[in-house]
């Protein structure tokens, strides 16, 4: 049998009950996955539209199965917790991205990992980074925690410490 997928999935809400939305959506990842790691939590001020302040986090998951069959359940736990799409980049009751998964790269038309904005958003890569410290492009070999330095983090700020998924 070959081994569960090694991933990071990266979380955010900005509506509703924030923190309840991320761990009820941190429960459910944990019904079907086994979670090796839980990010600090991260408040972050929005991108796009004007909209309230983002709860941010990841998770690292060993996880069965194909990367589309995982987007896909991650999309189905983002419904089960209200999600409308209503604008791109507008408020969410609960956002998951699958960031990183290692030794891998994929990319059709619904699903492209390393997520293409991993290494632009401070609010994506420094929860990758508290999971997967080590973490590596898997294209160019580059370390993530190499590329941290070049960008302005300051919108993102630290307000818990692991213990808020209460897994
Ligand atoms: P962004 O992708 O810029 O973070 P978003 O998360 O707001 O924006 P969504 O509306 O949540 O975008 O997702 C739109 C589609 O993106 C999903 O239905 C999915 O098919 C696709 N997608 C492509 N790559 C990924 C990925 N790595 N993780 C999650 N969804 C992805
Ligand atoms: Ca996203
Ligand atoms: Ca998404």
């Amino acid at each position: 049998m070959s081994k569960p997928a090694d991933c990071v999935i990266g979380m955010g809400a900005n509506l509703g009950a924030r923190l309840q939305s991320m761990r009820q959506g941190a429960a459910q990842i944990a019904s079907f996955c086994e979670v090796s790691a839980v990010s600090a939590l991260y408040e972050t001020f929005p991108v796009g539209p004007s909209q309230p302040l983002f709860l941010n986090a990841a998770l690292r998951i060993q996880c069965e199965g194909d990367p589309e069959v995982l987007l896909s359940r991650l999309l189905a736990i983002e419904r089960s917790l209200g999600r409308i799409r209503a604008q791109p980049w507008g408020p969410r009751t609960l956002d998951l991205d699958i960031l990183w998964i290692l030794d891998t790269s994929h990319r059709s038309s619904s699903l492209v990992v390393p997520h293409p904005q991993l290494t632009e958003r401070c609010f994506a890569i420094l929860p990758l980074l508290d999971v997967a410290p080590t973490a590596v492009d898997p294209a160019t070999g580059t370390a993530y925690a190499s590329l941290v330095s070049r960008l302005d983090c300051s919108g993102v700020s630290r307000v818990d410490g692991p213990s808020w998924a209460a897994l």
